[in-house]
């Protein structure tokens, strides 16, 4: 038996995060890792995904170039050497968040864990035994609940296409869906989005929902609300997706992104005594203790915003709290964030319709423009921001905007609204011109 102070199991960033931190602090740390380090975020999520949707933005790249002089041809992307190129700069990060946890004096083993009790995990034939274990096992894409659902493919599969789709239906309207729509759309693909609600992006400002569905509309994705999918049937020429309404969509790929469920079947969690909820997670406190006072556990597979960067605070915050002097509680009402769509929703604060909710008076600040290097280019779009006040004490909300660059632009405003900037504030400081993100410092009237 190993005596160790904290056993992770999951290298993903929340996992990763934790155990390098703790190891700074002194502790002996294990982390059990069965496929490659970095989790959904490095291999299945975040990472990829970007690549992709930078490599997608190209053809557009390319063709706004004739309006600043250059006349270029846009060839067919070569597939498999993006493909190769991405699963390249993958492996070159798991490979340093191996090299970061060796570094930090943190002890890797590769196999498939299991809870045998508060204090003990099986791996590989073998126990191992610590003070506290962390649960951070993350999530996978969640199953859609209807006939032919083995055809959809889910973002875990997309990142590993033989070759780029021609008609693509996506369904769902959520982070993934939405970025991945833009992507396949990039690409050249005749790309049709389903959403079952009335607009999609449920919990985002809804000018921004709206202004976003009328960008990718104007784009020419097929972007459809109350769309409700009855079955996919797979036929000669690729898969028709089947609708409520008996209309039938035709296509060669079908992708669905309804929502990603907590990693907590097969652990042995529950024979442990670790309550989980309704949907599989754990049950953690404010301090992501479990039921059992000595397993822990966050990111993903808890009921907290499935974000990359929340795992990492969280996996800050217990490490701290386990074997340094304490830590603050996370604060989940201002979390930054962003839908890499085609144009970018991004977003920091209350929306329009939390802040009327919780706040007596409000005032609303927007504004829409056609971005600058759009002049020359021609094409038609729009981006759109907004900000969200209090009126009694003039603090700033809210800031939220859709629009290329509009995750770089809220990123820096996250700063702000963590410094419970106001209005007058962001009145009195000086823009950068000619940029869109000066637009944010020099809206002077209220709607
Ligand atoms: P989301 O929760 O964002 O969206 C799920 C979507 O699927 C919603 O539109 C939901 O509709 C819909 N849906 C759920 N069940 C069904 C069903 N049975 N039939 C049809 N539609 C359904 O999940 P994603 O899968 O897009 O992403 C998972 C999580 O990963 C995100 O919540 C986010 O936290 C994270 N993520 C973050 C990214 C980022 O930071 N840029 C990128 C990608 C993922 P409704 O709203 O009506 O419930």
């Amino acid at each position: 038996m190993v005596e160790i102070d904290l056993l992770v199991i999951g290298g993903g960033s929340g996992g990763v995060r934790c155990a390098r931190i703790a190891a700074s602090l002194g502790a002996k740390v294990t982390l059990i890792e069965e496929k490659e380090m970095g989790g959904t975020c490095v291999n299945l999520g975040c990472v990829p995904k970007k690549l992709l949707v930078m490599a997608g933005h190209v053809p557009a790249l390319l063709e706004d170039a004739r309006g600043f002089g250059w006349d270029t041809q846009v060839a067919p992307v070569d597939w498999s050497r993006l493909m190769a190129n991405k699963n390249e700069e993958i492996e070159r990060l798991n490979r340093i968040y191996e090299r970061m946890l060796e570094r930090a004096g943190v002890t890797i083993v590769r196999g498939r864990a299991t809870v045998v009790d508060a204090h003990t995990i099986a791996v590989n034939g073998q126990q191992l035994q610590a003070k506290h274990l962390l649960i951070a096992t993350g999530s996978r894409p969640q199953d859609l609940p209807i006939p032919g659902s083995q055809h959809a493919i889910s973002s875990d599969q997309a990142f590993h296409l033989e070759r780029r789709p021609e008609r693509v239906v996506m369904i769902g309207g959520g982070y993934i869906a939405t970025e991945f729509a833009g992507i396949f759309h990039g690409f050249g693909a005749h790309v049709t989005q389903l959403y079952r609600g009335e607009l999609f992006l449920q919990g985002f400002d809804a000018d921004c929902r709206q202004a976003l569905a009328a960008e990718m509309r104007a784009s020419g994705i097929d972007l459809r609300f109350e769309a409700n999918v009855a079955a996919i049937a797979q036929g000669d020429d690729g898969y028709s997706v089947m609708l409520t309404d008996g209309t039938a969509l035709p296509c060669d790929l079908v992708m669905a992104a309804t929502g990603r469920v907590p990693n907590t079947q097969g652990l042995g969690l529950t024979e442990a005594g670790v309550r989980l909820s309704e949907r599989g997670a754990v049950v953690v406190d404010e301090r992501f203790q479990s039921s059992v006072s000595s397993i822990h556990a966050l990111g993903d597979v808890i009921d907290t915003p499935q974000l990359t960067p929340v795992a990492l605070a969280q996996g800050t915050r217990l490490a701290h709290r386990l074997f340094g002097d304490g830590s603050t509680p996370m604060d989940y009402d201002r979390i930054p964030t962003a839908i890499f769509s085609t144009p970018a929703l991004s977003t920091v604060g209350l929306t329009e319709e939390a802040a009327r909710a919780r706040y007596k008076s409000i005032d609303i600040y927007e504004s829409r423009f056609t971005p600058m290097h759009h002049h020359l280019t021609g094409r038609e779009t729009k981006t759109y921001m907004k900000l969200v006040v209090d009126r009694l004490t003039d603090r700033v909300l809210g800031c939220h905007m859709v629009g290329e660059h509009a995750p770089e632009i809220i990123q820096g405003l996250a700063v702000a609204l963590e410094c419970a900037a106001t209005k007058t504030q962001f009145d009195a400081t000086l823009g950068i011109h000619p940029t869109a993100a000066e637009e944010f410092v020099t809206m002077r009237t209220a709607r």
